[in-house]
């Protein structure tokens, strides 16, 4: 069965909640689609009003962070729980800016993967090189150790509904795109090492996204290639372009 695209905004530390119930209204009606999900991915203090604003339509909307433990003293951190209270159905793990920034490492992001899981969200795991590392030629090596942490103790049926976002660092907020080549080697390098963890049926049912300057312009070429489920996108999901890259075909 084909796998459907999953089209997902990343829009970090941006807008206000005002602000973002209005970027909802701008959107909704291009972003609809039969074929694609689409999700917005936004801040915390964003959820319950973006929740609110996409009633009604098909768009869900994912959290860009979580904590692993299930509530507690962890001052400023949100609890899965809260998420699915409040709505959300995605969660976005492990982005780079959070491994480096925030300096969340790859067993952190397994335990938030586990958590998410437990509780019925779907992360959506990002991975992905420094262009240093691109440059030394071990990109592969360092994603497929970023996927076989974050997924360690995942069950192949939870592994099924599973969303990866390739993210190359190099790309992501710098205007310099992937080439639908490169972008598709790693993809096809992620999908071969879960069938390594778990098997081919895995591997075939899991997405894969690509994210790292998509834009209105490369998102069909970058979409049509073979292991690429769809994108993640940061900059371009605050902009009415958000609209042609759902609708890229
Ligand atoms: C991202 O934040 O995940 C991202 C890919 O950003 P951009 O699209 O702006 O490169």
């Amino acid at each position: 069965m084909a796998r459907r695209k999953i089209v997902a905004g990343n829009w970090k530390m941006n807008m206000t909640p005002s602000e973002a119930v209005e970027l909802v209204k701008t959107l909704a009606p291009l972003v609809e689609s039969d074929d694609v999900d689409v999700v917005y991915g936004v801040p915390a203090i964003d959820i319950v009003p973006v929740v609110e604003a996409v009633k009604g339509s098909k768009v869900a909307v994912a959290a860009e962070n979580m904590y692993f433990e299930d509530k507690g003293a962890y001052t400023g951190e949100i609890a899965p729980a809260m998420l699915v209270d409040a709505g959300v159905k995605y969660v976005i793990l492990g982005h780079s800016e959070r491994r480096d920034y925030f300096k969340e490492t790859s067993e952190d992001i397994n335990k938030k993967v586990l958590k998410a899981f437990e509780y019925g969200l779907t992360p959506i795991m990002c991975c992905g090189e420094s262009l240093e590392q691109r440059e030394q030629g071990i990109t592969m090596d360092w994603i497929r150790q970023q996927v076989k942490v974050g997924f360690q103790n995942v069950t192949a049926d939870q592994a099924k509904t599973a969303v990866i976002a390739y993210e190359p660092i190099w790309a992501i907020g710098t205007g310099k795109t992937a080439t639908s080549e490169q972008a598709e080697e790693v993809c096809k390098g992620i999908r071969e090492c879960i069938a390594e963890i778990y098997d081919e049926a895995t591997a075939e049912a899991i997405r894969i996204q690509y994210g790292g300057s998509v834009n209105a312009g490369n998102a069909a070429e970058l979409f049509a290639m073979p292991d690429i489920d769809g994108g993640l996108v940061g900059g371009a999901s605050l902009k009415a372009d958000f609209g042609k890259i759902v609708n890229y075909k």
